[in-house]
């Protein structure tokens, strides 16, 4: 075919924070390295986290890295794979002043320390009592951590293909995967991109759901990209609602204000978090608290008109506070909402935040899927790092703060992997033309005209009525009867974007078209989450099923694996082995 051609040692498709720290570590190591993004790199969703980062510097409150680690298995609600946790944890201070020396402009103490602030499932002592862990640039840390990135990945030359979309991989017949298909927005001009490694790193999935604190761009990509190759998705069902998400529209409000000192109150004026987590109270961990929101509301607490939310109160913390750390925050609510929160408390509901599913990796950011019955084989030449993957850290629910320490710990380590590979391989593979082929029917696909007949679908309302499935059928908490409905309306939805044209080829082609292909993409991140859900017979994290309320270890410590070619089912054990200390066996969870 004649396309454009380009080639990399390594191609990263996705410049947020896990794409640009594993770029930087690849062009410092002397890789040719392309980043393909569909947004300019420092619009990524990175820019948007405001809390901050976990590490134990231990610049606050006394800390340690083996506490840390407890708390994200205990957190993880021991799904979490815990090889993988000790070395996140244990390497968390490292990237921290690394992100220093960068040029992030960290909050600083009056000694002249990194700032940490509280957040929630945090503790000193394994378990016993508030730890301060979160190292914050105000409320605006995503922000400066993507901007410092992006300009030391400028100094390194990385070469960027900015506004471009990425369609799918190109993997040959032994399995091995050589680079991808994109297409420039702005012309609509196809790419082949060859590389002898590709890393996706494309963020998360969020735009699933009606309500969400994710930006329009979060639509599951490189999640889908992988299923279509023939990688099975893992723990899919485990999506994070985050408690303080603006009530009805879903921006978030950081659990650095919980962590502050503010918390949350019903109608009745109540501290109700006092009642489901005596001890971490508003600081539990974010599955217990929006669960305990959803309860409140659904008992009668709720508050304002349609009794549909709660009260995040910040007002005792004082207007200094609120300026000096909150400044965001406060400019969120008053945007949004027309509400001072140092005059009056802010209604927040659930809202969904993040995927802690993906697709399956092992600590070193290779991709493992199932080649021929050995479940941990890497897939020759493909990682993956940050929200699109699942090393598994996060397990059931993710700690805040622990997703930007992913997306470092985890982008450097896969960059440090690649740079082995290519030692090793020296040379690049001849591509296979079909897979090309393939990628470009997929492209071309959208180039086909409404035939007239009243048969042609449009995308957007179709996205619509996606995302208010997934936010009826599989949401806070969950039912068999709700799910398998759930399922039959997404598989239906599905079968009708197969008629789905492109309304306004001459206005809007290019934008229209990947509108048209984040839709695709969403679909089967969509069943791959809801068949995950429904198979799941058990309450873990935030997966909480009505139907059974009980964490179940016996039958249900295991990832699950969800392959789109035969829409099957099936599960991995949780590796709960450490790599140097013992590991820490399954509890009953209380905060
Ligand atoms: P992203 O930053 O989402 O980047 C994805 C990249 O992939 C983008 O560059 C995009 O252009 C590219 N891409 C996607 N699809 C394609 C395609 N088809 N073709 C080409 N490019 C593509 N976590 C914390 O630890 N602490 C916090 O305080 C915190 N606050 C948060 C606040 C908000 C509002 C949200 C939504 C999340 C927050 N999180 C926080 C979570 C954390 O920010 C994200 O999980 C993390 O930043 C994801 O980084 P990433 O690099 O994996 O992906």
């Amino acid at each position: 075919m004649n396309l454009t051609r380009r080639k990399f040692d390594a191609l990263i498709i996705g410049a947020g924070g896990a794409g640009l720290r594993a770029a930087l570590q690849l062009s410092n190591g002397d890789a040719k390295v392309a980043v393909v993004s569909k947004v300019f790199p420092t619009r990524s969703h990175t820019v948007a986290a405001q809390g901050g980062v976990n590490a134990a510097l231990a610049n606050v409150l006394p800390d340690s890295w083996h506490w840390h680690m407890f708390d994200t298995v205990k957190g993880s609600d021991y799904l979490g794979d815990q090889d993988a946790i000790e070395y996140m944890c244990r390497a968390a201070s490292k990237v921290v002043y690394e992100l220093d020396h960068f040029g992030v402009p960290f909050s600083r103490l009056d000694n002249g320390n990194i700032y940490q602030r509280a957040f929630g499932g945090q503790s000193q002592n394994f378990g016993q009592t508030q730890a301060a862990r979160t190292c914050a640039a105000a409320d605006r840390t995503g922000h400066a951590i993507l901007h410092s990135l992006y300009q030391q990945n400028l100094r390194a030359r990385t070469h960027f293909f900015d506004e471009y979309f990425a369609v799918d991989l190109l993997r040959d017949e032994q399995g091995f995967v050589l680079g991808a298909l994109a297409f420039e927005i702005l012309t609509g001009e196809p790419i082949v991109i060859e590389a002898k490694t590709t890393l996706i790193a494309t963020g998360g999935a969020g735009q699933l759901f009606r309500t969400t604190t994710n930006a329009l761009i979060n639509t599951g990509d490189g999640m889908a990209m992988a299923l279509r190759a023939g990688v099975p998705l893992e723990d899919m069902e485990f999506v994070q609602f985050h408690p303080t998400g603006i009530a009805g529209r879903g921006m978030l409000i950081t659990e650095g204000a919980r962590g502050e000192g503010g918390y949350l109150i019903n109608s009745e004026g109540e501290r109700f978090m006092e009642r489901y987590a005596p001890r971490a109270k508003d600081l539990a961990s974010r599955d217990v608290v929006s669960r305990s929101i959803a309860t409140e509301v659904r008992e009668g607490r709720g508050c304002g008109r349609n009794a549909d939310h709660v009260l995040l109160d910040l007002r005792h913390l004082g207007a200094d506070t609120i300026m000096q750390r909150l400044p965001g925050i406060r400019e969120t609510s008053m945007t949004f909402l027309g509400v001072d929160p140092i005059e009056a408390p802010i209604p927040v509901f659930p809202t969904c935040h993040y995927s802690m599913g993906g697709i399956p990796t092992n600590r070193f950011g290779q991709v493992v899927a199932p080649v021929k019955d050995t479940p941990e084989d890497p897939v020759p030449g493909l990682y993956a790092a940050g929200e699109a993957a699942c090393v598994s850290v996060h397990g059931a629910n993710r700690l805040g703060g622990n997703s930007l320490l992913d997306i470092l710990v985890f982008g450097r380590a896969a960059a440090n992997h690649i740079l082995e590979y290519l030692r090793e391989n020296h040379y690049h593979r001849p591509l296979d033309e079909t897979a090309v082929e393939q990628a470009m029917a997929r492209l071309t696909r959208w180039d086909r005209k409404d035939p007239g007949d009243g048969s042609a679908e449009q995308v957007e309302p179709l996205k619509r009525e996606l995302r208010k499935v997934m936010e009826d059928h599989c949401s806070v908490f969950r039912t068999d009867e709700v799910m398998r409905e759930g399922v039959e309306k997404v598989r239906a939805l599905r079968e009708r974007l197969d008629h789905a044209v492109i309304a306004d080829h001459s206005a809007t082609f290019n934008t229209a078209r990947v509108e048209a292909m984040e839709l695709e993409n969403l679909m089967d991140c969509a069943i791959a989450t809801i068949r995950s859900a429904l198979g799941r017979e058990e309450s873990r994290g935030a997966h909480s099923r009505i139907d059974f309320p009980e964490r179940d270890d016996q039958h249900w410590l295991k990832h699950s694996l969800y392959s789109l070619a035969d829409d099957s089912l099936d599960y991995k054990p949780v590796r709960t082995q450490p790599n140097t200390v013992p590991s820490f066996p399954p509890k009953e969870r209380v905060y």
